[in-house]
């Protein structure tokens, strides 16, 4: 598998709303954003490219003309402006979808940043306690907590020992693991839920795999 990633940066202000009056994100503010678009391919082309990134110059183009140096309440149309909220619901903003699918390339939603797998181990702690488990740890987390254990999954600096993953990728993974055997898998982080996973437990269950989820609640998924 071949890939490729792309960054692009863009600067824009917001307001959030829903928040108490008080609440400092309820002032006008500002932050700098990255945009990261990740193309995989089994094969190459002719030329030997996985894309020619000159195909993704639309999507700067849209970026610096719609986003850079504008108020997202506005680009948005709506004050759901976290950036767990802009990710979800790019895909309906018609400009975006757009920008999506610059060059013909299909998006890539199903790839999940992953910290480590690791496995059969017994699970210490919840309601699952004692169950033989193999985990899938994600990386990112939109929280910092102090007493957390698991910065190596939290903080950017780590991100060199992160892999991008499909879901095939990683129940291979998983299944060298359990020996090819039905198995509990735990998806913990960093904040799974930060992760398209559907695919994932999709995929898992056709291995006869059952999932538990551990995650501090902050973002749900449908
Ligand atoms: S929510 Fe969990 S993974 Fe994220 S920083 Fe806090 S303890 Fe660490």
């Amino acid at each position: 598998m071949y890939t490729i990633a792309k960054r692009f940066a863009f600067s824009a202000s917001h307001t959030i709303g829903g928040v108490p009056p008080e609440h400092p994100y309820a002032r006008l503010h500002g932050h700098n954003y990255e945009v990261e678009v990740i193309l995989q391919s089994a094969s190459l082309d002719a030329i030997g490219f996985v894309r020619d990134y000159g195909e993704l110059s639309d999507l700067k183009g849209f970026l610096d003309t719609t986003v850079d140096h504008r108020h997202l309440n506005d680009v948005l149309g709506h004050d759901q402006t976290t950036a767990e909220v802009i990710l979800a619901r790019s895909g309906g903003h018609p400009r975006c979808g757009d920008a999506r699918h610059v060059g013909g390339v299909p998006t890539m939603t199903e790839l999940v940043r992953i910290s480590e797998i690791f496995g059969p181990t017994i699970q210490g702690e919840g309601p699952l306690i004692g169950r033989p488990t193999v985990f899938v740890r994600t990386a990112g987390c939109d929280y910092r907590c102090e007493w957390c254990d698991t910065l190596y999954a939290v903080l950017p600096e780590y991100r060199d020992e992160w892999v991008l993953m499909t879901p095939p990728q990683i129940m291979t993974r998983v299944n060298e693991l359990a020996k090819d055997r039905p198995v509990l898998v735990s998806l913990s982080g960093g904040n799974p839920a930060l992760h398209p996973l559907a695919p994932l437990i999709a995929l898992g269950r056709r291995n006869a795999h059952s999932f538990a989820l551990e995650t501090q609640g902050s973002v749900s998924q449908a």
